[in-house]
């Protein structure tokens, strides 16, 4: 947790602020709601012991809910419209910016919301002359080993492998693997070659309820905490780079000469 002074400090050492941004959604019988919040959440907090006091961070208060129409009428899905995440997290780059902040990086770990964050990081460098970038979380690289120990990609979509190892290794007992069961990998793998199959580049707007009756996309029963640790450990390298990059980017000249107030 940091302070108002603290914050100040993040701004004369022309720092990084970090948005972790989730969702609420169901995650099949065995994970919680908040897993990809989680997710984000721990994923930011290990990058960030990476890269002090190298860099200095602000890590904000995470964004729990996102865009997730695929899951909706679902118990426990809360999705945002379009509009108001993008609405929501342009207010939160207003702050970062009013702050003195210059460099944002969201980090985010549910697989609806990237192409939203990407038109909110161009607004963000639009108007209010921020360095904003948007990280999906799950697709970091994870060690080529790692990768023959899963049904990876589209066969891990959802409350699979990843996230339940992932979730086993961070908030072990929010993990029920006596309800976990394989879900929606054959309903996949029956439309693999489909131009129309979903993840591929085509971009279809699947509903959970086309490939999975549990919730789950991908199969859980083979998720593991140690590959879990190794799958975070990874991965936050990989975010600790990329906030290494943002925060020796060079900035826009023009940026440096103007006041901090909005454009256009
Ligand atoms: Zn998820």
């Amino acid at each position: 947790m940091q302070t108002a002074v603290d914050i100040a400090a993040v701004a004369s050492r022309d720092g990084v602020a970090l948005v972790p941004v989730g969702a609420t959604e169901q995650h099949g019988p065995h994970l919680p709601v908040s897993t990809d919040t989680e997710i984000a959440v721990a994923l930011a907090t290990a990058a960030v012991e990476r890269v002090t006091p190298e860099v200095a961070t602000w890590v904000l208060p995470a964004v729990a809910f996102g865009f997730s129409p695929e899951h909706a009428g679902r118990p426990g899905t809360i999705s945002l419209s379009a509009e108001t995440l993008l609405a929501l997290v342009d207010d939160v780059g207003r702050g970062v910016a009013a702050s003195g902040i210059r460099r944002l990086v969201f980090v985010n770990g549910h697989g609806g919301n990237p192409e939203l964050l990407h038109v909110a990081c161009r607004r963000l460098r639009g108007h209010l002359s921020l360095a904003a970038f948007a990280v999906h979380a799950p697709g970091l690289p994870l060690p080529t080993g790692m990768l023959d120990d899963v049904t990876h990609g589209d066969r891990d979509a959802h409350a699979g492998h990843y996230e339940t190892s992932v979730m086993l290794t961070v908030h072990p007992a929010a993990v029920d693997l006596d309800t976990a069961r394989a879900d929606g990998v054959t309903a996949v793998e029956e439309r693999a070659n489909s131009p129309l199959r979903p993840f591929g580049a085509v971009s279809v707007p699947w509903h959970v309820d086309d490939l999975s009756s549990s919730g789950t996309i991908g199969d859980p029963t083979t998720a593991d905490a140690g590959w879990g640790a190794r799958a975070l450990a990874a991965q936050a390298n990989a975010l600790a780079e990329i906030i290494r990059a943002v925060a020796a980017d060079p900035l826009p000249p023009e940026w440096l000469h103007s006041g901090r107030g909005e454009r256009g």
